[in-house]
């Protein structure tokens, strides 16, 4: 949650942002042993002040920094002034007066609390946060990222940014770009009706907000860093929002609303902690076709993607010839599998069909034979596989589509000649 105080003071602007962190149903805190009475610990960017025990809080200003490295990278801007952050275990173990007041309750909540003060004229501004933190994983990330940013830009941006970058930061790993979120967000958002964007962008910016709304701002944010349609806007966007320039995400993506929405809601459909939106990116250039009599479609479907064109746009009840020539592996040290999958059936090749941003249920498709189409709408293919382990997949599928009338025949792949 984010609240803005702004008040004037002898013609100075006094400027104050206030975050506090969601209390999460996984939120019980851990009772370790603590060291008693807080203790500085410094790095070359923080200082962290903490009642934790020393090999915790070397361990937790390593996380600090890598997680400072990637938000500054990502945003363009070193950090350039010490990030001041208390991380606290046990208010008990605090002197009276020691803690901001302001942060107290939402500590006792279980989350925590950036406040960032100073002097802003026109442009110009000069502003010192100090951060508050229970110890519970990610919350002194989130809160370092509002630091970073306070200092750094002045401000955080309207809350779905502010937040949803700031739960970003503290989940993200350089090495890993899948959804690795708290699985307690993963099974909300699977269970929820999804929020619409509008919803998320436009809704009130008001205190009392809940970790439910976390999970969406997040959500939405992830899609847009990862997906490959949104990724390359949405820096500049979240960059020119931080400098308070004249831009909206409407500005931005709203010659794309359709496009995005689709996305967004599959993304919501499909997430599971190891899903890759990248990889789901949505092909919104292919053209589809029906063909002619005797022509074929061609494409080769990667195993490592999510839903990708065939080119061939059908008919429903109208029945179609297939032929996959090729062979992948959904593991990493798997073996070599054909169209026709597995034992499981998984490996196999899918099919869905798209039509006026719907999708129907996938169905089979396989290695060679024949199919009708359950609907009209645009062929999409994809290997068959648990969406949290596409990125182990290798291989491409060389697929050829036909009219079933057509004169000629497709050929059996090789996989099938082979075999007889
Ligand atoms: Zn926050």
């Amino acid at each position: 949650m984010l609240v803005f105080v702004r008040r004037s003071v002898f013609g100075l602007l006094l400027f104050l942002v206030a975050t506090l962190l969601m209390v999460s149903p996984a939120s019980a805190q851990r009772k370790t042993e603590s060291a008693t009475g807080p203790r500085d610990f410094r790095s070359k960017n923080f200082l962290l002040h903490t009642d934790i025990t020393d090999e915790r809080a070397k361990d937790l200003l390593k996380k600090l920094e890598s997680m400072l490295t990637l938000v500054s990278k990502y945003w363009g801007q070193p950090n350039r002034k010490t990030i001041e952050i208390f991380v606290v275990e046990d208010l008990n173990n605090w002197a009276q007066g020691r803690i901001d007041p302001r942060a107290i309750g939402s500590l006792r909540g279980g989350g925590g609390l950036t406040i960032a003060e100073g002097v802003r004229l026109g442009n110009a501004f000069n502003m010192n946060a100090k951060s508050y933190a229970v110890t519970r994983e990610g919350t002194p990330l989130h809160e370092a990222v509002h630091a970073y940013c306070s200092q750094t830009f002045g401000r955080t941006g309207p809350v779905w940014y502010s937040e949803g970058m700031a739960e970003m930061g503290a989940y993200w790993d350089p090495k890993d770009p899948s959804v690795n979120c708290g699985e307690y967000i993963v099974r909300y958002i699977r269970k929820s009706e999804p929020k619409t964007l509008n919803e998320i962008i436009n809704s009130p910016e008001t205190t009392g907000d809940s970790w439910q709304n976390y999970a969406w701002r997040w959500a939405l944010c992830h899609l847009l860093a990862n997906n490959e349609n949104y990724r390359k806007r949405f820096r500049p966007l979240g960059l020119a929002l931080l400098q308070k320039k004249k831009t909206s995400f409407e500005r931005v993506y709203g010659s794309m609303a359709k496009e995005i929405s689709f996305e967004y809601l599959f993304f919501l459909n499909h997430l599971e902690r190891g899903l890759r939106a990248d990889l789901c990116s949505w092909d919104w250039k292919a053209k589809y076709a029906r063909p002619r009599r005797n022509n074929s479609l061609l494409s080769k479907i990667n195993a490592k993607r999510g839903w990708q064109p065939s080119r061939l746009r059908v008919k429903k009840g109208e029945e179609y010839q297939v032929s996959a020539e090729g062979t992948w592996k959904i593991a990493k040290n798997g073996e070599p599998i054909n169209a026709a999958g597995d034992d499981d059936g998984n490996g196999k090749l899918f099919g869905i069909l798209f039509d006026d941003y719907e999708l129907s249920e996938p169905f089979e498709i396989g290695i060679y034979g024949k199919f009708t189409a359950p609907g009209d709408g645009d062929l999409l293919l994809r290997c068959k596989d648990e969406w949290h382990e596409l990125i182990d997949n290798t291989g491409l599928m060389t697929v050829r589509l036909k009219r079933a009338d057509a004169p000629t025949p497709l050929p059996k792949p090789k996989q099938l000649r082979d075999a007889e």
